[in-house]
């Protein structure tokens, strides 16, 4: 303003110079030059500042005249609140980013209940698609009327347990609602299909143990009690070496599960060793020796060893594997019938542990099921021949724990090929 008034005055001083020296006429045109100049200055000087108005985001026009003042603290406020607002949508951005990184799913809804958000997770656990559900009610995507029961209650002190299939996939989701904000609800998915099914073999393992012990415990208990019921003197002796040799067989087959339960418990909680390098032929050869006693000479055992291959693993857990497979090759091979251990590297390097027999085969359907603990085609014959149920399941954890795969090939009636195949980078050589 002062500095509008100083250009007035100077040109106001200028045409009274010029009019007192050379006329009036000239002194008040000049003046009213000077005026008009002033008023086109200011002009061009508003539309500039009227184009910078469309673009604010730009620095203002420099040398505007008396508006550089005014708009100098409007563009510093300005560029302030630019800078807030971009500090706000990084920290918003984290937190979407943090929100989508959850492992559990997360929904939010309004007051009356309906999507505002998820996260990708919970679209993948409920099915719903944040463009075309938004603002749609909950009860209208997740249509178990057991959450519709939940979700009514003014409290939620804890999850609820939903089963769902969602895109063909059966899921297990434990649900949380909660309140926050002005009536706004946040609703937490997770996913815990994999929990219960490991609960569901943990209550099956447990029932499976069992009801193995109770047979032979309740057999035992029954001559035990027939025993003491007898009147003295009332068996002969080969009837009480008859009773006995009965009792001391289901003690011996309760002892095999119990030996064979520990074993794979240890298996399971012991930590992954490297080892070192076993000779697997010495592993076959004592297999072989307690093998023939079992098979009292009724199969032909073929051999085919290579003795300089060894493998690099646990020596205990190896001819745990080693006797398994040979073992049911012999109680699942008629007499007369061929048995062929092989042990040999392949083309690609791997080393192959085999046992191939002619024995009474496995039906397609039951191959997959094999290493089952407590698994058994013809649980009659299993007990039979002293079987427990539990050694392909050891074989295949003995397996694993060396980086191997367990293969079976069978035909029912046709006989049977199992092998343990080791990766070369497990394989080693003696010379
Ligand atoms: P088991 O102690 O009953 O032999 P395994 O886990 O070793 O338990 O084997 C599981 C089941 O696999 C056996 O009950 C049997 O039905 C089948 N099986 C295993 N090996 C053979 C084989 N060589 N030939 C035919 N069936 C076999």
């Amino acid at each position: 303003m002062i500095k509008t008034l100083i250009s007035i005055g100077l040109w106001g001083v200028l045409g009274w110079a010029l009019g007192a020296w050379l006329g009036a006429g000239i002194g008040w045109a000049t003046f009213s030059f000077g005026l008009i100049l002033m008023i086109l200055v200011s002009g061009m000087q508003l539309s500039r500042i009227s184009r910078w108005v469309k673009d604010i985001e730009a620095p203002p026009p420099p040398s505007v005249g008396p508006w550089d003042e005014i708009l100098a603290p409007i563009y510093r406020k300005l560029r302030h609140n630019r800078q807030e607002i971009d500090a706000l949508d990084e920290h918003v951005n984290g937190i979407m980013l943090a929100a989508e990184a959850l492992p559990d799913g997360a929904i939010t809804l309004d007051q009356a209940m309906q999507l505002t958000w998820c996260n990708q997770t919970a679209s993948e656990h409920v099915g719903l698609n944040l463009e075309s559900d938004r603002n749609h009610s909950i009860f209208n995507i997740l249509r178990a009327p057991e959450f519709a029961r939940y979700a009514r209650q003014t409290e939620w002190p804890a999850p609820i347990l939903l089963h769902l299939n969602t895109d063909g996939q059966d899921r297990a989701l434990l649900v949380q609602l909660t309140r926050y904000g002005l009536d706004q609800y946040l609703v937490v998915t997770r996913d815990v299909t994999q929990m219960e099914k490991l609960e569901t073999t943990r209550k099956d393992f447990v029932a499976n143990v069992s009801h193995e012990l109770r047979t032979p415990l309740t057999v035992l208990s029954g001559f035990l009690e027939t025993l003491r019921d007898m009147p003295e003197g009332s068996l002969s002796s080969e009837q009480k070496q008859h009773y006995q040799a009965l009792m001391l067989e289901q003690a011996q087959r309760m002892q095999a599960i119990v030996a064979d339960l520990l074993t794979l418990s240890t298996l399971e909680s012991s930590p992954n060793t490297e080892g070192e390098p076993v000779q697997v032929a010495q592993l076959v050869q004592t297999a072989l020796a307690q093998g023939r006693i079992l098979s009292n000479d009724q199969h032909i055992f073929v051999e085919n060893v290579d003795e300089n291959l060894c493998v690099i693993g646990v020596e205990t857990e190896l001819a745990s594997a080693v006797s398994n497979l040979l073992t049911n090759a012999i109680r699942y091979t008629p007499k007369d019938g061929t048995i062929t251990v092989s042990w040999y590297i392949t083309e690609a390097g791997q080393a192959c542990y085999s046992v191939q027999d002619t024995g009474i085969g496995i039906a397609s359907q039951d191959i997959p099921r094999l290493t089952e603990r407590f698994y058994r085609v013809d649980r009659g014959r299993s007990r039979a021949t002293g079987g427990t149920g539990l050694g392909l399941a050891i074989t295949k954890h003995v397996a694993m724990r060396h980086n191997a795969e367990l293969t079976i090939h069978s035909r029912f009636g046709a006989g049977s090929l199992f092998s343990v195949i080791f990766p070369p980078s497990r394989v080693a050589r003696i010379d």
